[in-house]
Order: structure tokens, then sequence, then C-alpha cells
């Protein structure tokens, strides 16, 4: 299949290997994101209101700390903190003195309109919902070039197969784009590419636990050597930094 504008990322994402093509997909497109955040779209009024409402994630909290753009940080933090701190004190009237209005008392119910707020502000992240669309584009992406020709198939049979998310996600956009025959065809090569692969991470972390052993000491490392990030990215989706 002619290579596309669109299914460059895709192609990329494969060719790069690896436990999980669709981590690669996801960890380039949190990369770009974070570098954009930082590379002074703040300053743009639009993307500023969509921040101050937002916040980001704990995650992407620490990666735009990790880079060297303190100020740029500094300044969404501070309009965000303005925004939470005008929003909480319109829900928390009787805290600037106006009357008690019955929030928080006890007794009476749905009173307490600051949890839902607060829990609203920690499940919302820009970063995260800027990578979530193209992200969803991708699968659609792989299920095009999947019913298009057997080129992307042959690259799925090389692979390694998926991290569980991910494997949970083929399956479930499998369901809703293929039909029978070609949802059939899918699932004989992708579930026994998924377990054999498991199998066989499964006996690299073993090796890994058995080279404490000083039994072991003298059998080679093997491939087992970064079986751990590697098995920490199959089964999570994270990943980790030596
Ligand atoms: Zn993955
Ligand atoms: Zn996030």
């Amino acid at each position: 299949m002619k290579e596309q504008i669109y299914t460059i990322p895709v192609n990329e994402g494969f060719e790069e290997g690896g436990e999980c093509p669709f981590c690669n997909m996801y960890h380039k497109l949190e990369k770009d994101a974070v570098d954009y955040m930082l590379g002074a779209s703040y300053m743009e009024d639009d993307i500023r209101m969509e921040t101050n409402r937002l916040g980001f994630c704990k995650k992407h909290y620490d990666m735009m700390y990790k880079e060297q753009n303190r100020l740029g940080v500094a300044l969404m933090l501070h309009t965000h903190i303005q925004k939470l701190c005008a929003d909480l004190e319109k829900l928390c009237p009787e805290l600037k003195g106006e009357g008690k209005k019955g929030l928080f008392s006890k007794g009476s119910k749905g009173e307490d309109k600051v949890s839902p707020y607060i829990d609203g502000v920690l499940d919302s992240c820009y970063v995260c919902n800027k990578i979530s669309s193209d992200f969803d584009r991708y699968f659609d992406t792989f299920f095009f070039m999947w019913k298009k020709d057997n080129e992307l198939k042959e690259k799925v049979k090389n692979s390694k197969g998926f991290c569980l998310e991910h494997f949970k996600m083929l399956l479930e956009t499998a369901q809703k784009k293929l039909n029978a025959s070609a949802y059939e065809e899918f699932i004989d090569i992708v579930v026994p590419l998924q377990l054999e692969n498991m199998r066989r991470l499964e006996k690299e972390v073993e090796h890994f636990t058995n080279k404490f052993d000083h039994k072991y000491k003298d059998v080679d490392w093997g491939t087992a050597k970064d079986a751990l990030p590697r098995a920490i990215l199959k089964i999570s989706s994270q990943k980790v930094e030596d």
C-alpha cells in the first residue's frame, strides 16, 4: 500500500519494534504534545483558556516539569490556579463572608458541590485530550490499512504483539470495523500472536529472576537484561526509564 501522510505514524509505530507498536505511537504523540505545550503555545489565548480550565494530569505535569521550560509551566500554573481560586470561591460563598447558604451543612443531600468540581479538575488534562483524538484516529487508520492489503498484516505477524490495554482496544475496534470473515481472520492472527508473546515475556522475566540466584551466575543473560521495562510496558503501557 502506498504510504499516505496518515499511514506514516502507524507504519513508524510498527517499524520501531518493541513490545507494543501502539505504545510507540502514543509516546510519540505524547512527546510532541508536551513539546508543543512548552513551545510557547501557552501564550495563545484560546489554548491558555483551555489549560486554565483543564489543567494537566500527574503524568503530564511530571513530563512538563522535566523539560527545561520552567517559566512556561509556571505561567500556565499561575493562571490555572487563578481559575481554580475563582471557581472555588464561587462554590463556597459562605467562606467569603456572604452568609451561610447551606453549603457543607450535614443532613441535606447534594450540598457539597466542591468535591465533584475537584473530581472534574483531577480527571482532566489538556495534553491527554490533545493526544486522545489523534490516537483514536490511528486505530481507524490501522483498520483501514488492515482491510486494504496484506502489508500491514505481515507487519503485525512480525511484531511482538501489543500491551494489554492496546490489545483490548484492538479487539474492541475490530468488532466494530470488520465484517464477520475479516474479524475471524483478525482474531486468528492477533490472539495467538498475543498469547505467544505474553508467554515469551513470562520466560524472559523468569530468566531475569533466575539471574539473582548464584546457581545461574554463569548462564548468559540472553534477552532477559531489559525484560523488566519491557514487561512493565506490556502489562501497564507505562514506559519506565533507567
Ligand atoms: Zn500499548
Ligand atoms: Zn495527561
